[in-house]
């Protein structure tokens, strides 16, 4: 078996209102990368690459200098081929957006895998832990740079009339309005709705912990990316300060990128994403390492049906951390943000039933792809 053609659908789709920010930065389109392998006997497995604004460039990795090293090659072969092209691109391709090009073809090549072996992708991990897996609500963004309250309250409680028990929200926008804002949504959604808190890197090690100390009170299950990636050593100082889960994760690549926020320990849950540090064999042991090491893995989620639904094989394949009883349950983070894109590139994307997402039985994904869509809305390079 081989492969005989790749091909990269780079597309953006502007959002109809002003759009939606957070600490960073404002978002007024929408964008995804998908990619199709084809193999000679016209198995086709799908993938998706984490791309922001950045989809010419991964369509061009793609297309351009790992596609010459797969043709030909066994679509079987996964983890050979993982390691072929992370070796060949390494000397300038460790983090960022070539390692988010190679995740978009490891998650086909399972897909691929899945297909040809007629068993969904999460049997092919081992099992599922898992048959349904509850979503948290991603979403909680700024829209009124002023005072988002009656916004946020608003956004909060339709979450919690769908169903949804855990919700996150973003701060970063200075200590007094985050403060301002975590606790109007805390008092709308009363103390059973768990409720995490996200500063996309926002603030150094002293006003993040500041902000955790103020908001301590509010009983929040994490507090996430509260300092720089690169920070390793701000990470330890707001965890041994603070007395609440630290997440992070969601800008780091390959198990490298994630060996010393696990063996230091400085958060207490990992969030890789599959789309981007690496795919479902990186992730595999990214999530295996954290499990060494006692720590938490819920990855972070941020695409389209693809994505999604490549991230519910991965999280239901994994073992609760620590095992009991009645253990914490993985959840599946759910970008409820608007994204013209996300469910339309499949004809089937998971259901979302009180927060909760069944993962597909179906062989690979077991997702169909919308290709009449991805053709019409395609950017060309
Ligand atoms: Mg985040």
């Amino acid at each position: 078996m081989k492969i005989t053609d790749i091909q990269a659908y780079n597309l953006r789709i502007p959002i109809d209102d002003q759009g939606f920010g957070f600490s960073q930065k404002w978002v007024k389109a929408r964008t995804a990368l998908i990619v199709k392998i084809v193999t000679e006997n016209g198995t086709v497995g799908w993938g998706e690459a984490f791309c922001h604004d950045a989809g010419h460039a991964i369509e061009a990795i793609i297309c351009e200098t790992l596609k010459p090293h797969l043709l030909g090659r066994n679509p079987l072969h996964i983890n050979v081929l993982w390691d072929h092209l992370y070796n060949w691109t390494k000397d300038y391709g460790q983090k960022g957006l070539v390692i988010s090009a190679l995740s978009a073809i490891d998650i086909a090549l399972w897909d691929i895998l899945g297909k040809v072996s007629n068993l969904p992708i999460v049997t092919l991990l081992g099992g599922q832990f898992f048959e349904r897996i509850q979503g948290y609500a991603t979403g909680l963004y700024m829209r009124d740079a002023e005072d988002d309250r009656s916004n946020l309250v608003d956004e909060a409680r339709s979450y919690v009339d769908q169903g949804f028990e855990h919700l996150k929200m973003k701060v970063g926008y200075g200590l007094a309005k985050d403060i301002r804002n975590v606790t109007a949504v805390r008092e709308a959604i009363g103390s059973n709705i768990h409720l995490m808190i996200d500063a996309n890197h926002a603030y150094d090690a002293t006003t993040a912990i500041r902000l955790g100390k103020e908001l301590f009170h509010l009983n929040l299950d994490w507090f996430e990316e509260p300092v720089s990636p690169e920070d390793i050593d701000g990470y330890l100082d707001v965890r041994k300060a603070l007395d609440m889960a630290i997440a992070g994760g969601e800008a780091e690549f390959t198990r490298f990128g994630f060996r010393r926020l696990i063996t230091q320990r400085a958060v207490d849950i990992v969030q890789p994403d599959i789309c981007a540090t690496g795919g479902l064999t990186e992730g595999r042991r990214i999530a295996d390492m954290a499990r060494t090491w006692h720590i938490r893995c819920i990855p972070h989620v941020w695409g389209t049906a693809i994505g999604r639904v490549a991230s519910l094989h991965f999280i239901a394949s994994l073992p609760p951390t620590p095992p009991a009883l009645f253990p914490q349950e993985p959840l599946l983070e759910l970008d409820l943000t608007p994204h013209p894109l996300r469910d339309e590139v499949v004809l089937n994307p998971p259901e979302v039933v009180d927060g909760w997402v069944r993962v597909p039985q179906s062989p690979g994904l077991g997702i169909d792809v919308n290709e009449a869509f991805l053709e019409k809305h395609k950017l060309i390079r």
